[in-house]
């Protein structure tokens, strides 16, 4: 490492860089056939009520099959489409692909619950994003209370006054909203008064303290507390993110957090995998 940067080496041009810039170049252009080529598809995870197990909705979760490199995660493409402005394409496509996922449970007589799709930063601060996402599900014929966007606290940080207008205009339209990764943002929480959100989303990193150690430290669950606390004051639904294990649960109801999503109940799955657990109506934890 020391020698690769020592004198007459080019620091920022390494054969590692160069091979890197052209990963990140190719994807970007198979990422541009992608939209067009029905390659990006969802799974879903569903949202669990903690004391029985009943599926309460879904969140919808991108992924792509690429053609060579197999199913790429969000993580690999999701930044990618936002520095290069292709979210804007992909995001109509998560939409549109959800709501037909709807119509088609519904025609196959599935019962089906309310479905949270994520919003990147570029697609919260577009003008006539409420219009469009309205005009979206009303061609569909889905009803709003059946969709739910997630916009992370760091995109509505970005400005607070373009993020409570854009929520309020959703809101008008019926549409539920989540405040996704709640607690990771640099954020003062003065703002949260005024953004008319519907739920918090704790962000995983908080429940990833609690493990099956019976004696915890109190730094290690005083802040997931008080996020719950906080979100309890304020008449916000909380949903925890990432339950892996029995003491996260038991946890999490001990301290009136009863909605939540992990591992524990359910990986995100296809939508046909998805299927005889939304017609049984609940899924078993550990299971
Ligand atoms: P997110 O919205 O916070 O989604 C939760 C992520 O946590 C998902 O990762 C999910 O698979 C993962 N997860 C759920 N339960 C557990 C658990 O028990 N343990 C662990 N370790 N992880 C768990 P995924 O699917 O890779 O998505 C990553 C991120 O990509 C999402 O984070 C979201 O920010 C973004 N993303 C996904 N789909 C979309 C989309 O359609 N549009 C946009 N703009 N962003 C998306
Ligand atoms: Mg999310
Ligand atoms: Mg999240
Ligand atoms: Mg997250």
């Amino acid at each position: 490492m020391a020698k690769a940067e020592g004198r007459g080496s080019y620091r920022f041009f390494t054969p590692e860089t160069n091979e890197r810039l052209h990963e990140q170049f190719q994807l970007e252009q198979d990422l541009r056939l992608a939209l067009e080529r029905d390659e990006i598809l969802l799974h879903f995870q569903p949202r669990v009520d903690l004391r029985d197990g009943r599926i309460l909705s879904l969140e919808a979760l991108v992924r792509w099959q690429h053609p060579q490199q197999g199913l790429i995660p969000p993580g690999r493409f999701i930044p990618l489409a936002e520095t290069t402005g292709l979210i804007l394409q992909l995001g109509p496509i998560v939409l549109d692909l959800a709501c037909r996922q709807l119509l088609d449970w519904q025609a196959q007589g599935v019962p089906v619950v309310p479905i949270a799709v994520n919003l990147s930063a570029n697609e919260l601060f577009l003008d006539g994003l409420a219009q469009r996402l309205g005009n979206t599900a009303e061609g569909f014929g889905i009803a709003p209370e059946m969709l739910e966007f997630e916009i992370t606290e760091s995109a509505a940080m970005r400005s607070i006054e373009r993020a409570v207008a854009a929520v309020t205009e959703l809101r008008q339209r019926g549409f539920s909203i989540a405040l996704d990764d709640f607690g990771t943002g640099y954020a003062s929480l003065s703002y949260l008064n005024r953004l008319p959100v519907n739920s918090l989303k704790i962000d995983r990193s908080f429940l990833a303290e609690i493990d099956e150690r019976p004696e915890l430290p109190y730094q290690a669950t005083a802040i997931l507390k008080a996020i719950i606390g906080l979100g309890d004051n304020l008449g916000l639904a909380r949903i925890a993110e990432g339950v892996e294990t029995e003491a996260q649960r038991r946890f999490l109801l001990a301290h009136h957090c009863t909605v939540a999503q992990g591992y524990y109940y359910c990986r995100p799955l296809p939508a046909e995998q998805l299927e005889p657990l939304l017609r049984a109506g609940r899924v078993e934890p550990g299971g």
